[in-house]
């Protein structure tokens, strides 16, 4: 728990947020100023800012995250046309909030520029 960080608060309660998921090791919420009908952040419980910051330990959790996203998208009923993951990470990438997240944005047609 980071007391400074938007997401730790979130996890911890302390910010109002429907989890659409939740484990031992993650959450998922909708993002708050969604890109796309489906925009859904899946973030750790644990505070690891970025990627950088991932440990080995951290390998499977990595992996996990991106197969629950798979799964939520299924759920969301978008895995057949396509979606998007996405993981900014550090200043030049935009990262906003310093605690690692994986966007699942979907459900239109989506740019292909990635940068
Ligand atoms: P980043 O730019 O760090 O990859 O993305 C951070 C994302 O978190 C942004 O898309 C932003 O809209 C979202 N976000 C920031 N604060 C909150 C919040 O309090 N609640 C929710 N649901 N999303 C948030
Ligand atoms: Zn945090």
């Amino acid at each position: 728990m980071s007391e400074n960080c938007v997401f730790c608060r979130i996890i911890a309660g302390e910010m109002p947020s429907d989890f659409i998921y939740q484990d031992e090791e993650m959450v998922a919420f909708r993002d708050i100023h969604p890109v796309a009908p489906t925009h859904i952040l899946l973030v750790p419980r644990e505070h690891i800012e970025s990627v950088p910051s991932l440990q080995p330990h951290h390998e499977g959790l990595a992996g996990r995250m991106i197969l629950r996203a798979q799964a939520l998208a299924e759920a969301e009923g978008i895995a057949a046309a396509g979606y998007r993951l996405v993981v900014n990470s550090g200043s030049d990438s935009g990262q906003a909030v310093a605690h690692i997240h994986m966007h699942l944005i979907g459900g239109r047609k989506l740019d292909n520029r990635i940068g």
